[in-house]
């Protein structure tokens, strides 16, 4: 194994096996304020919903001003950073998670945009289906592309509409007639901040407002309270909302055309435990999924403990439900950044450890109910039961609070393919021989709505109404991506940045 494959394989064992694509956050005030600090609070908030990289663009007087660089929201935005950049109404930024193929600085959000009536920038969460077909359509009419993200493709569709629309909220009303996937975006314009849903509504936004009269954009309602704004609304499945010197009025041409499918796994891992979603709460969720996980995958034993930290809200749920104890049952170091790289073979294997101790106390001796979000390829899981055994646990029961992870997600979430997922792989109790449990259980489709509190099944065919379970059961809300094979010179990218 050479070095850079050592240092992958450590990184894939010290994330959780899953990440998601980004958080977007908006800003418009009724006069100029201290934009990039609430921007910053703002994606401190979002942070977990990407730590590769990130961006704040700031709209003083008409004026851009942005700052946008790979990095955690604290390494990318220092005080001198924050300090240099200017007051502003209109303020738009994002956190980013990227695969590694992909992880360059150009691919950092927003993304400005100039041309003949302004500037734009724009901040994008989601995957288009059919980014490809619009890419290779936009090139061949002129369309030269700095970056391969679906952003850019969004961006230069708003501005084509743009050059005959006769304001940004139209431009971007007709382009969205031809984005197809999942999109959740705020825009700005040098007078306006615009913000998006796609017509599923398949991953979150909302907005709220401050008392001195600002509002917040934000993919998560935890973003809003990080900022002191009153959470107001959801922003609808296809609605586009926009704040202006007008107030704030809603378009909603794209609402009720297509049947609301929002990302399921956003409750079980994605979004903060803090937030809500639909009117949902997510820590809410995260409890019934656990009590649901107690009755459908009983276990006789002395404790239970949830890894952190989205299978800490599950393990409460499946504790409280089995009379079983919960207890905290591992440490983890929150102060890892991804640049950590130890220089022995020794010190690179102890990493996991030095992320995610077990607490040898709450363990030793006792049989252990050990509650995850997921698995994904196993390799984590299989890591931290061993972890458990070391400490002195004599019996390890995993609990996963999903179902398997069976179909590739085309909307946002790194689950590219069935490759690398062990429930292709293996039944349950070969699932269990690999990674080293005494039991595994998960959650069945059939329970997914009561996770959400949904009684009516039917939805559009997949396992929950109104939500999209679509790497669970296959059932996907929109048509999918017909072309998702990189181009050459994006295949030498990617390796040359894999060599790096
Ligand atoms: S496929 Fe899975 S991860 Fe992707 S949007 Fe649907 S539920 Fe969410």
């Amino acid at each position: 194994m050479t070095d850079f494959e050592t240092y992958t394989s450590i990184e894939h064992e010290l994330e959780h096996e899953v990440q998601h694509e980004c958080g977007v956050f908006g800003i418009y005030a009724p006069q100029p304020v201290e934009a990039a600090q609430i921007a910053y609070y703002g994606l401190y908030a979002l942070q977990h919903r990407g730590q590769q990289g990130c961006g704040i663009v700031i709209n003083d007087d008409g004026l851009f001003y942005e700052h946008r660089d790979l990095g955690l929201i604290s390494q990318v935005f220092t005080p001198e950073v924050i300090g240099k950049l200017p007051m502003g109404q209109i303020a738009v930024a994002h956190t980013r998670y990227s695969s590694a193929k992909s992880d360059h600085r150009a691919n950092c959000q927003p993304i400005i945009v100039q041309h003949i009536k302004g500037h734009t920038a724009l901040a994008h969460n989601g995957k288009l289906t059919n980014s490809r077909e619009l890419r290779d359509e936009l090139e061949l009419q002129g369309s030269i592309f700095h970056t391969t993200s679906d952003t850019e493709v969004i961006s230069y569709l708003i501005t084509k509409e743009r050059l005959t629309a006769p304001s940004i909220e139209e431009a971007l009303n007709r382009a969205m007639h031809r984005l197809k996937g999942s999109f959740s975006l705020v825009l700005m314009s040098s007078s306006k901040l615009v913000a998006a849903r796609d017509e599923n509504g398949i991953h979150p936004l909302c907005y709220g407002q401050c008392t001195d009269g600002t509002y917040i954009v934000a993919s998560e309602s935890c973003a809003l309270e990080a900022c002191s704004a009153d959470f107001i609304r959801e922003i609808e499945p296809g609605e586009i909302v926009v704040f202006s010197a007008e107030g704030v009025h809603s378009i909603k041409d794209h609402c009720n055309k297509q049947p609301k499918a929002t990302c399921i796994f956003e409750y079980v891992y994605t979004a903060r435990p803090d937030s809500q979603i639909d009117g949902l709460g997510v820590h809410d969720s995260r409890l019934r999924a656990g009590a649901c996980l107690a009755r459908r995958h009983p276990a006789d034993a002395d404790v239970v403990i949830g890894v952190p930290d989205s299978g800490l809200d599950a393990a409460i749920g499946f504790a409280r439900e089995s009379g079983i104890p919960f207890e905290i049952g591992f440490l983890k170091n929150k102060y890892i950044g991804r640049t950590f790289i130890s220089p022995t073979q020794a010190m690179r294997q102890n990493q996991v450890r030095i992320k995610l101790n077990p607490i040898s106390s709450a363990v030793r001796g006792k049989r252990v109910v050990m509650v995850d979000d997921s698995i994904v390829r196993g390799t984590t899981c299989k890591r931290i039961v061993s972890l458990l055994r070391h400490a002195g646990a004599t019996e390890v029961h995993v609990r996963l609070s999903s179902p398997k992870f069976l179909n590739p997600c085309y909307y946002g979430t790194d689950i590219y393919s069935k490759e690398n997922l062990i429930a292709c792989k293996y039944d349950t109790e070969g699932i269990r021989e690999y990674i080293g449990a005494d039991s595994v259980g998960y959650l069945d489709l059939e329970d997914l709505p009561e996770i959400v509190g949904v009684k009516d099944c039917a939805g559009f065919g997949g396992s929950c109404n109104g939500y999209c379970c679509g790497c669970f059961d296959g059932v996907y809300p929109t048509e999918l991506p017909k072309d998702t094979g990189k181009r050459p010179y994006e295949t030498k990218l990617s390796e040359r940045e894999a060599k790096q």
